[in-house]
């Protein structure tokens, strides 16, 4: 899962054209705009959905090695509770701290970023940071009691229930029950 080169695309929210900087040490542009993320941020269980806003605020600044970017990006992870399987949100503030190399800089850091043409693609690192943030088990909150082992009730809701309460269905889903112990009723 090593960070690929690719073509930027032009298109895509995340990669920022740089040309009104003329690779002026010195110059700078801020940039707040509100984006569409990319496919496939985040893990299995908890990602920033594909189209969801992701807020830029960042400064460009033009260096001597490329151009310097700093700032912010903000956006809203969702997922399922890992226990009770309740929908969650988690907002995520991703610093950007980040020198993008001009082409041609002959520095010899295989893994620095770098600009393509005018093009400073911010895909690879927000991804990156996305992954390092969000947690493999998410949880509603710390101490979320989970599901009943034996019948799936949500024990959040019923910490006493007795047994012969409906079975939630979705705790079929996650054992797998359907077909196993469904038969004819
Ligand atoms: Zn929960
Ligand atoms: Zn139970």
């Amino acid at each position: 899962m090593s960070v690929q080169r690719r073509h930027p695309d032009p298109r895509s929210g995340l990669v920022l054209d740089t040309h009104d900087l003329h690779r002026q040490a010195g110059s700078m542009r801020e940039v707040r705009e509100r984006v569409e993320a990319p496919d496939d941020l985040g893990n299995k269980v908890i990602g920033v959905p594909a189209g969801a806003p992701i807020d830029l605020d960042l400064r460009l600044e033009a260096v001597v090695e490329g151009v310097l970017v700093t700032g912010e990006a903000t956006a809203e992870a969702v997922g399922q509770c890992g226990r009770c399987l309740e929908p969650i949100a988690v907002e995520m503030a991703i610093d950007v701290q980040e020198l993008f190399l001009y082409p041609g800089n002959d520095a010899d850091d295989e893994e620095a970023s770098r600009l393509e043409g005018e093009l400073l693609d911010l895909e690879p690192l927000i991804r990156d940071e996305v992954l390092v943030e969000l947690p493999f088990m998410p949880l509603c909150r710390e101490d979320c009691a989970g599901l009943c082992a034996e019948c799936g009730v949500d024990l959040n809701e019923n910490p006493d229930h007795g047994h012969g309460a409906a079975i939630d269905p979705r705790w079929t889903e996650l054992a797998g029950w359907d077909e196993k112990s469904s038969g004819n009723n």
